[in-house]
């Protein structure tokens, strides 16, 4: 019986990675201990916040940074950041960006679905670039001076989506935005581990970066961080802080809004439903501190662990092959024989539909190919999973 039988709700088993869709990671006990003590207090959301400034500064090596509600919150409270700055009135306004710089450059190769938060703070997206380098000759993709061909007075920021086979480089882009000032946010939401990447982006030369929480830091599902420099910082945790309070009373943490600098209250900023509680950002933070604690060899020998248990609980099957990936990240990978009753979609269908519902990667099941992450298995999965996929494929 878990809490989940008890509100009327099943468990899955997830081979398929931190995806939010099948809830991201698991939560260690050092991390829903914190959470549970934060909830038996209250505090000041700016003071917290503040705290987890310096914390998240000694991390990235930004000057500041916020807990947020996940990595998509960054990207729309950065956004909101570059568009707004430090001015109530344009706080006060958006999504409406009229007379505002109210454009963002993005390599189209880099557009995907999460784009959606940019967007949501009332900026238009100029796509820069054409992707050959995957729907044609296999060459180019967009070089660093249309990015910079792009920039117009109206640019509020360039977004760079990152990950492995993200061209322009990091260190081009940043080298266009730094020499037109031109603010750069990065989505950094998978980019972990390894845990040097926390750093990699702010010191090639980024002005915000945004990583999911509930990915692999193991934080809370709905959490996340946003770093960067003070002032883009500033303007981000002052349209996500609920404001419902006097001028005069007012009295936040200098070393993360500075007071003095606004000419009065900003209302509650398109970030206010963004909300992050305080048991949030304490489970996100013990996390955080947990996450770096463990080498990226460790973290990925554990892994492998898992996916080795995973290996020998399968066995041989007589319908597919299956091989240990290491390297990255470990996973465990079978393909099926040609000719197999089941397509990898249907084989993947019929894991969902089990008991024990099992969810698997289905990213190249049109190839008869599925793969099983074991970022957030528990313990006894790899058994129940090898043998559901005996009975399956033989
Ligand atoms: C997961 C992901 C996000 C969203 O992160 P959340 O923490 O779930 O909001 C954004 N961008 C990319 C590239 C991602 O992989």
């Amino acid at each position: 019986m878990s809490i989940y039988d008890a509100i009327g709700a099943r468990t899955i088993i997830n081979a398929k990675g931190t995806s939010t869709r099948v809830s991201g990671a698991l939560l260690a006990p050092e991390v829903t201990a914190a959470m549970q003590e934060a909830g038996q207090y209250c505090v000041d959301m700016a003071e917290i916040q503040a705290a987890a400034s310096k914390i998240i500064a000694e991390v990235t090596g930004a000057e500041a940074g916020i807990v947020t509600s996940g990595a998509a919150a960054g990207l729309l409270l950065g956004t909101a950041a570059c568009v707004a700055g430090l001015d109530p009135a344009k706080m006060a306004r958006l999504p409406d960006t009229t007379g505002m710089k109210s454009e963002v450059i993005m390599v189209r190769s880099q557009r995907n679905q999460y784009d959606h938060a940019v967007r949501a703070a009332g900026v238009h997206i100029v796509e820069v670039g054409l992707p050959d380098r995957v729907a044609g000759a296999g060459v180019r993709d967009a070089e660093p001076w249309e990015i910079a061909a792009a920039i117009t007075e109206r640019t509020a920021a360039i977004v760079y989506v990152a990950n492995a086979r993200s061209r322009p480089t990091i260190e081009e882009v940043a080298r266009v935005a730094n020499s037109k000032h031109v603010p750069l946010l990065v989505d950094a939401a998978a980019q972990l581990p390894p845990a040097a990447n926390l750093r990699r982006f702010i010191a090639a030369g980024a002005d915000l970066v945004a990583y999911s929480g509930g990915k692999a830091i193991g934080g809370p599902q709905g959490s996340g961080i946003l770093c960067g420099g003070r002032d883009l910082i500033m303007s981000a945790v002052l349209q996500q802080l609920d404001m419902d309070i006097a001028w005069e009373q007012w009295t936040p943490p200098p070393s993360l809004i500075d007071k003095a600098r606004l000419p009065g209250l900003p209302p509650h900023g398109i970030g206010r439903q963004c909300k992050v509680g305080k048991e949030t950002i304490v489970g996100l933070l013990v996390a955080l501190r947990r996450f770096l604690a463990e080498d990226d060899q460790s973290r990925h020998d554990r892994l492998l662990g898992l996916v080795k248990r995973l290996d020998s609980a399968t066995g041989s099957l007589r319908n597919a092959r299956t091989e240990v990936r290491t390297g990255g990240s470990p996973s465990f990978v079978l393909t099926l024989e040609r000719g197999f009753k089941l397509t990898g979609m249907e084989v993947c269908i019929a894991l969902q539909n089990g008991t024990p519902s099992i969810h698997a990667d289905p990213s190249q099941a049109a190839n008869g190919i599925i793969g099983f992450s074991p970022a957030s298995l528990r313990p006894e999965d790899p058994d129940l999973i090898g043998r559901r996929l005996r009975e399956l494929i033989g």
